[in-house]
């Protein structure tokens, strides 16, 4: 055994960590509701309102930003188990988007023209109770083993494919060397163009946004485009708007998608807020998206005639460009469908 010598005491060598501190805040996340409630200060549940097959998750850092001892905090809402998750109801199911159908190769989806989107991982640093994604069947579909290289091929027999996405999961739970990887493998194919990142990491995890990732995607050929999401303005804390602010000094474009929650974001003060301190950190609002109808999510639900009126009173206090395009999944649909606002005036018809 190697040991190293300090004068004549044999001093074994301390244990030294050798990968990035946000490494250490993903290992260390809470993972259980009673674990959740301890950190911001609530009673234990009775009996619990139980997660299901979907974990709770949450690193420290996004905790920390919830009011101590209020259950109705609006960030740890996205988090907390509700025992109405357990509730069946009619339309949500667990396919609400027709992922299935759009699945070319294993971790690979191609739905909409010229744009493939890989499954990079099935891990996020965040488990958001509302995720569409909650009920994806990940471990069957992942191509993360395979080295992402039946992914690499189906785009690269596809000349339309001008752009890839990097979603999950979160591709920014994998670690800088994984992600360069995958990217150089990308890179090779000569028709893609663009590389798109969606991750909520810079906001669960703000020293995800590592020097050296933006290094690494800033020497890309490809153009390199990250969408974020936030749901909340007090989401945007001080080390959140740094993070995202590495992004736009890296020279990135970065774009925000929110999901229309109940009663965590859907008046219009809330999102007048978050799509105000977006512009204010150079983040252009892009989606909100009305709620995907997967099973265990209908409490979330929004109707979407109260989105139509929370858009028209964005319009009325914020500039054209802090205004997210309010759209809905259909499955089938050649793009996202734009919700067209029926509370404004009908357009001029001829
Ligand atoms: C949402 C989504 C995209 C991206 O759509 P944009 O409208 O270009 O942002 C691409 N692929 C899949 C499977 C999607 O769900
Ligand atoms: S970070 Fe995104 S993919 Fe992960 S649970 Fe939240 S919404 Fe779903």
């Amino acid at each position: 055994m190697k040991q190293d010598f300090v004068g004549s005491l044999a001093i074994p060598r301390p244990f030294v960590p050798t990968s990035p501190k946000w490494q250490h805040s993903l290992r260390t996340a809470i993972r259980s509701e009673a674990e959740l409630r301890e950190f911001v200060g609530l009673p234990p549940h009775a009996d619990g309102a139980g997660s299901g097959d979907f974990p709770v998750m949450v690193t420290r850092e996004f905790a920390a930003r919830m009011q101590h001892g209020d259950a109705r905090d609006p960030l740890l809402r996205q988090v907390l188990p509700d025992a109405r998750e357990q509730d069946d109801v009619t339309g949500f199911d667990s396919d609400p988007v027709g992922e299935d159908a759009a699945r070319i190769a294993p971790g690979l989806l191609h739905k909409y023209h010229g744009r493939a989107l890989v499954i990079a991982t099935g891990a996020c640093g965040i488990h958001c109770r509302y995720c569409f994604r909650r009920e994806y069947p990940y471990i069957e579909t992942s191509d993360r083993s395979q080295k992402y290289d039946r992914s690499i091929a189906a785009i690269a027999a596809d000349d339309s494919i001008d752009e890839v996405i990097l979603s999950g999961g979160d591709p920014l739970t994998l670690t800088d060397d994984a992600l360069s990887m995958l990217v150089s493998k990308i890179e090779t194919i000569a028709h893609v163009r663009r590389l798109r990142l969606h991750t909520r990491m810079p906001i669960v995890l703000p020293s995800r946004v590592t020097d050296s990732l933006v290094d690494r995607l800033r020497r890309s050929r490809l153009a390199v485009w990250w969408v974020v999401h936030t749901n909340h303005p007090k989401e945007l804390d001080e080390s959140t708007l740094s993070s995202l602010g590495r992004l736009v000094d890296g020279g990135f474009p970065v774009l925000n998608q929110s999901v229309l929650l109940h009663s965590i974001n859907d008046d219009a003060d809330t999102l007048a807020a978050l799509n105000r301190r977006l512009m204010d950190a150079r983040v252009m609002p892009y989606y909100l998206h009305q709620l995907d109808r997967v099973r265990g999510a209908a409490h979330f639900e929004v109707p979407e005639s109260r989105g139509h009126e929370l858009i028209a009173q964005l319009r009325e206090r914020l500039p054209g460009y802090g205004v997210p395009r309010y759209v809905r999944e259909i499955a089938g649909e050649p793009s996202k469908t734009l919700l067209v606002d029926r509370s404004m005036p009908a357009e001029t018809s001829p």
